[in-house]
Order: C-alpha cells, then sequence, then structure tokens
C-alpha cells in the first residue's frame, strides 16, 4: 500500500485552483496590456480588480458556488475576466457556442442550468426569441449594450459595465476543493444532440502547465513564451480557446482579443499590437491569406499553431512563403484539448524545404504527461513504422472524465481505460504521430482503407484548386468510392475539369504515394463547402449534399 502523507501540519495541502494563474503575472508583470479591438486597453492589476468586481457582481445576482454562468460573446477582455472570476467563485464557466442552431444553443444553456446569462448585443434577439425555453434562467447581463437594447429577459435590464462600476473589488474567493467542476461546454460535429463535458479546476490547471512544457521549452520550432504578444483565432467559445488564454495570463504576456473575426481587423491587430503568437483552425488561416488586406500586410514571424483539422502542406507552403511561422497541433473537445504538437528538430531545418514543410504539417509529439497510444481493434498497440493504422487512444490527467448524464457514451469513450478520440493514425520509430483520418471518415473501398484527408492534401497542391474535401460514398462493387468536392480559385473557376484533377493525382499514383484505386472517379465543382459551427468542413452535411446519407439538423 502507498504511504500517505497525511499528518497534521506536515503537508502542503494548496489546491490546484484558477485563481493561481493570476499570481506569477501579477507579481512579475503588473502592467503588461490586455487589449481588445480598439475598444479597452488596461494592465494585469486592473484585470484582477475586474475579476473581483464581476464576481461581486455576480453574486449580488444570486450566483453562488456550484451555479452554472453561461456566456455568449465573441473573443473580448470581458470573456477572459470571466474565465477567471466564474470559477474563482467556484461557479461553472458555461461557453456557449455561438454557431449552433437557435434551438441547439436553447438546448444547451438548459441541460447546463444556466442561472445567468452575460450576452453580447448580437445575440440579444436571439435571446428575446428564446425566452420561452429557459425558465432557469433568472438574468441577462448585456455585455456591450447597444442603447436600443432591451432586457432579453422580464424584470430589470443589467449592463455589464454599470454592475463592474458600483461593486466592490474585494470579493472574498474562497479555496475550495480543486475536483470542483469549472467549466463545461458542448461538443459539436458528432451526430445527433451535442453533448456536455466538463473540466475541473485541477484539470484545467494541468493542462496548463502542459501546454506550457509543450510550446515553451522545445528547442527548434513551435513556441509561446514570454516576450510573445498573444491573439486568440480560435473562438473563446470553443474548448475555452484551447486553453491559451490561461497559458497566456499564465505567462504574463500582452493579450489581444479582436471580437468577431473579421479578416480585416484580425489582421489590423496583427500588425497594430504586434501580435506574434496565434491559433487557428486551417479555414481561418486560409481566410487570412485570402483577404486583399493580407498582401499589404507585414506577416513574417507571426507564430501560428494550426489544429482542429489537419494542417495541408500547401496551406503551410502559401503561409510560410508569407513569412507566417505554421505548425500543426492536435486534440479534442473531450481532451481539454490539447494532445499532441508537431517539433522541429536542428536536422530538418539545415535540409531541404519539403522535409521541413512535412515535418511542420505533422500531427507531433505528443504533451508532456500525455500518454498515447495507436492501437487495433484488440487494443494492441500497432507498430512503430509510420505506416500501420490504428485508433488514436490518450490518457492524461485533464482529459474529460466522460459525457454528463450519458453514462452510455461516456462507457464507449472510456473502453479499455484509455479516452478513444475515434481517429486513425499511424505512428513512427521516434513517436511522431500523424493522423490520417477519423474513423467515420474514412474511406474503405475494395476491403483497403484510403485517408480523406491525403487525398484532400494532394488534391489541394493543385495551384487552381482553391478549397477541397473528400467523401466515402456507398458503391455497390467496392463498399464505398471517394468523391471529391472542389471549390477552384476565382481566376479559374471555368477552366478547372475532373479530368485535370484526375492527371494531377495520377502523378501520385506513379510516386507510390497513393494506389490506383484512390483517385475519385467523381468530383464535383462547387461554390462553398459546407462547414461545422467552428469551421470545419462538415463532411455529414457534404455527404447529404452529394445525396447519401441522412440528413440531420445542422450543427
Ligand atoms: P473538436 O472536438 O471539435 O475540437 O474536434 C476534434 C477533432 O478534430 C479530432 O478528433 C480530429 O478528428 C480533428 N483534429 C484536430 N486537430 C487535428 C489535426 N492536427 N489533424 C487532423 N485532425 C485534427
Amino acid at each position: 500500500m502507498v504511504r500517505m502523507l497525511n499528518e497534521p501540519g506536515t503537508q502542503n495541502s494548496e489546491p490546484l485552483l484558477i485563481a493561481s494563474l493570476l499570481r506569477t503575472p501579477l507579481a512579475t508583470a503588473p502592467h503588461q496590456q490586455i487589449v481588445y479591438r480598439d475598444v479597452a486597453r488596461y494592465d494585469y492589476l486592473t484585470l484582477k480588480t475586474r475579476i473581483g468586481k464581476l464576481a461581486r457582481a455576480l453574486a449580488d445576482l444570486g450566483i453562488a458556488e456550484g451555479d452554472t454562468v453561461a456566456v455568449m460573446d465573441w473573443d473580448s477582455h470581458r470573456y477572459l475576466e470571466c474565465y477567471f472570476a466564474i470559477p474563482m467563485m467556484g461557479a461553472v464557466l458555461m461557453t456557449v457556442n455561438l454557431r449552433l442552431a437557435p434551438a441547439q444553443i436553447a438546448y444547451t444553456l438548459q441541460q447546463s442550468k444556466a442561472r445567468v446569462l452575460l450576452v453580447h448585443h448580437d445575440f440579444v434577439p436571439l435571446l428575446r426569441a428564446l425566452r420561452a425555453q429557459l425558465p432557469l434562467v433568472t438574468h441577462a447581463v448585456l455585455l456591450e449594450p447597444d442603447t436600443t437594447d432591451e432586457c432579453p429577459f422580464h424584470g430589470e435590464r443589467f449592463d455589464y459595465e454599470t454592475l463592474l462600476a458600483v461593486a466592490d473589488a474585494d470579493f472574498d474567493f474562497k479555496e475550495f476543493d480543486e475536483r470542483a467542476v469549472a467549466t463545461t461546454f458542448f461538443t459539436t460535429g458528432t451526430t445527433g444532440l451535442p453533448k456536455a463535458v466538463c473540466f475541473t479546476h485541477r484539470q484545467i490547471m494541468i493542462h496548463t502547465l502542459a501546454v506550457l512544457g509543450a510550446l515553451a521549452s522545445p528547442q527548434h520550432g513551435q513556441s509561446f513564451r514570454q516576450g510573445d504578444v498573444y491573439m486568440p483565432m480560435t473562438p473563446m467559445f470553443h474548448v475555452h480557446a484551447w486553453g491559451l488564454p490561461y497559458v497566456a495570463t499564465l505567462l504574463g504576456v500582452k493579450q489581444v482579443y479582436p471580437g468577431r473575426y473579421e479578416p480585416t481587423r484580425l489582421l489590423a491587430l496583427r500588425e497594430r499590437e504586434g501580435v506574434s503568437y496565434s491559433h487557428c483552425v486551417p479555414t481561418i488561416l486560409q481566410m487570412l491569406l485570402d483577404a486583399p488586406e493580407s498582401a499589404t500586410t507585414d506577416l513574417r514571424g507571426w507564430k501560428i499553431t494550426v489544429g482542429g483539422a489537419a494542417l495541408g502542406e500547401s496551406l503551410a507552403r502559401a503561409a510560410l512563403a508569407r513569412g507566417i511561422d505554421v505548425f500543426a497541433a492536435y486534440g479534442m473537445s473531450e481532451t481539454c484539448p490539447f494532445l499532441t504538437a508537431t517539433r522541429l528538430t536542428g536536422d530538418d531545418q539545415a535540409t531541404d524545404g519539403a522535409a521541413e514543410i512535412t515535418r511542420r504539417c505533422r500531427t507531433g509529439l505528443p504533451a508532456p504527461l500525455v500518454d498515447l497510444r495507436i492501437v487495433d481493434a484488440e487494443m494492441q498497440d500497432v507498430p512503430h513504422d509510420g505506416e500501420t493504422m490504428g485508433e488514436l487512444v490518450v490518457r492524461a490527467p485533464w482529459l474529460t472524465g466522460g459525457y454528463v448524464d450519458d453514462p452510455i457514451a461516456t462507457a464507449e469513450l472510456w473502453q479499455g481505460g484509455y479516452l478513444h478520440t475515434r481517429d486513425i493514425a499511424t505512428i513512427d520509430e521516434q513517436g511522431v504521430v500523424q493522423i490520417r483520418d477519423r474513423l467515420k471518415d474514412v474511406i474503405k473501398t475494395g476491403g483497403e482503407w484510403i485517408s480523406s484527408l491525403l487525398l484532400e492534401d494532394l488534391l489541394g497542391r493543385h495551384a487552381d484548386v482553391g478549397e477541397v474535401a473528400v467523401v466515402g460514398i456507398a458503391d455497390e462493387r467496392w463498399g464505398e468510392r471517394p468523391v471529391a468536392v472542389v471549390v477552384p480559385r476565382a481566376a479559374t473557376v471555368n477552366l478547372l475539369d475532373a479530368e485535370t484533377l484526375r492527371l494531377h493525382l495520377a502523378a501520385f499514383v506513379q510516386s507510390g504515394q497513393i494506389p490506383k484505386y484512390a483517385v475519385p472517379e467523381r468530383i464535383e465543382f462547387v461554390e462553398t463547402i459546407p462547414k461545422t459551427s467552428v469551421g470545419k468542413i462538415d463532411k455529414k452535411h457534404l455527404r447529404v449534399m452529394l445525396g447519401a446519407g441522412v440528413p440531420e439538423p445542422p450543427n
């Protein structure tokens, strides 16, 4: 039996609580700036004061330990205040996915038992429409009110800034058990209704330290350190903006919050505030590169971690050509989310550019404390040969314990004591992981697997392809066949045809990168590719568009 250190007076029993992330920046960088668009600019001392005031104001509205407070906002300094004040009170921060359909937003608010809502005025009309479906909500606080906004709920209208102006800053934050729930949100992209996950103070704290270890320690490549200027480009409602606002705060760096993502504004903030570290999904990076203003913005030295979907080599090349230091990372909502990040070695940089680009796009190496395995259906490890595919399963101290009130889905998620990502991956001798596909997106044709991600990457390398998605469609003879959906670049919209793209793929067949049967017979040209609520290609919807699969409500 292990020996516990439990004699009174001998143990340091300080719990791992989010509040302690503020200590170091307040001691070492109290005057460092936090910026919200061109609307607000203040320092970490003011952040601390406003966190205290927010907690006082919420307590006055009746919020106590264990209650849920939901936030509907674009990325802002106020959202950052909520990231701290709400969990620090022992209450639960619910981050509302703003891109869900209205009925799903109502469902998620109701399921999370939110009592107070903090709402940007863009969502006031929506909330007014949903009012009857939200009987548990007692108060709504307008974050950035328009003078014409009425209260979306019955009774008095509360404004965030007015509440803070009169509130006392000395809220008495108590210490409590580190296993207390700090945040909750709903996963997207799965079938059926959104499912809730929760994260505790302990999980968020360990995740913060592990991400810091993963990003601040590598000798080469991908880094986020003191001296950087941080701006998120993954929404704060999506898995705590990948947890990076917590890391940025612990580092005490300058933080820039851009509001709703508009390329013009993101690029202007990058330039004006000297942003040096951001993170986003590939769609946002593409959107930035395509924006007319990007041609006249100096993007050199901007470090961007790309995750949430595979970073294709063509996109990486385009970003690098503009001087963006781009790298892949991987994770999912259920994993808080960080699991792996790619890294360069000194050798990569010394060799040719192509090897370096490949390395930058790899899913990468596990973050500190991550126990990562690629297994077959019997949970046996596949060979570390960089070729054999299996499911990526993980353990780490910060992974969600399961889906709230859903024991069946939880048991599936944690089958065999490991969290099942439902991602198909390979691992090589050096332990470098590469996601090949999602379990449900992988295409099985004639009994062989084809990676839809690989086909997307190869098609994306054709100069006239703007955007591309590949899905498997049922086929009587082969089981499934790949179908490619392509958005041509504007200048070549009438010139690009399927035969050209098949010829383009034939070169990769010849060089042995893909088998002949991977080349799709069907290639469709479209104006846009449907995206999920967090900007990823919506393959469910795409299958429906292509005449396969059952329509589901958009997510
Ligand atoms: P979400 O829970 O919405 O964040 O989605 C997580 C899923 O996105 C993962 O299970 C993967 O399928 C996919 N994903 C995230 N990062 C990557 C990456 N670097 N490469 C490929 N797929 C990724």
